[in-house]
């Protein structure tokens, strides 16, 4: 596995207040096969700190693989992939890409949060140890301070009230809230989200799009995948438009839903909007 130059396409350049602000996630030709199945087929994709990108994209178009890449579950065959200017995976060394440790891996790993679309909680675990479980575990936080926080994360996605409450009695909703508060727990400097409020009733969506429209005005770096149109007309610096796996079209939310430009993406929309 090499990660060598990609076919070049041109870098999509995300748009608005952000631009010049350091790369958070920079695709370059990215592809990944399964066997004989190419899901991503040279995926170029850039956003950068502070920004809030959201992928849309037709079921099986390679969304949840490029994500699962860029948080180091899955290793790309080609191109390049960097997360906050390090490669995913390697180390730059005198000049040179050095594969890393799985101790590595892991190390990079607890710098990016991932919600699933199933609110993967702990059951046995109540909502606070849910929160405090990888503080404690894996950086060695004392006890008390984690709690603390995990106090804090919690009333900050307004379930202050439900710490001591198992998974099977909060709502879903509640549930992905929680989820939300234990990946910030760990700090991380990026968050990905992949379709967090499919598997949820409509009545349930709002309260977590509104926990991650917060999350993006307080500055936090967000990759999105997520069907919710309004959402991303509202939130997102930059939509990107996936198919057939690649980035077909990026632009703002107002280039690409509002006047998209390639007609695999208006074909898409139609039937979302
Ligand atoms: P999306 O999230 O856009 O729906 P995915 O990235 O989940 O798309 O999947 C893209 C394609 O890759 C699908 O055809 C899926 O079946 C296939 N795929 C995903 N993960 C694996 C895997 N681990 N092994 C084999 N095929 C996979
Ligand atoms: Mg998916």
């Amino acid at each position: 596995v090499s990660p060598g130059v990609g076919p070049g396409a041109a870098l999509a350049a995300g748009p608005g207040a952000l631009a010049g602000a350091p790369a958070m996630v920079r695709a370059e030709g990215v592809c990944k096969s399964f066997g004989h199945l190419q899901v991503l087929q040279g995926i170029d994709l850039e956003v950068r700190r502070g920004e809030v990108a959201v992928l849309l994209g037709p079921s099986g178009s390679g969304k949840s693989t490029f994500l699962r890449c860029i948080n180091h579950l899955e290793k790309i065959d080609a191109g390049r992939l960097a997360v906050d200017g390090e490669p995913v995976g390697y180390v730059e060394r005198d000049g040179r890409l050095h594969e890393l440790r799985e101790k590595e891996v892991a190390a990079r790993r607890t710098e990016i949060g991932m919600v699933f679309q199933r609110f993967n909680l702990f059951a046995h675990q109540t909502a606070l140890e849910n929160v405090v479980e990888a503080p404690i575990q894996v950086k060695r936080t004392p006890r008390k301070v984690a709690e603390h926080r995990a106090r804090q994360l919690l009333d900050r996605v307004g379930l202050a009230d439900k710490a001591t409450s198992y998974p099977s009695q909060l709502s879903g909703g509640q549930q992905q809230r929680v989820a939300i508060a234990r990946a910030l727990a760990m700090d991380p400097k990026l968050m990905l989200f992949d379709e967090p409020t499919s598997a949820l009733d409509p009545e349930l969506v709002g309260e977590v799009l509104d926990v991650m429209r917060d999350l993006a005005g307080d500055g936090m770096t967000m990759v999105v995948v997520t069907h919710e149109i309004g959402f991303a007309r509202e939130v997102a610096d930059l939509v990107a438009f996936m198919d057939g796996g690649v980035v077909v079209e990026t632009g703002s939310p107002q280039e690409v839903l509002g006047s998209p430009r390639h007609e695999r993406t208006r074909s898409f929309l139609s039937k979302v909007l």
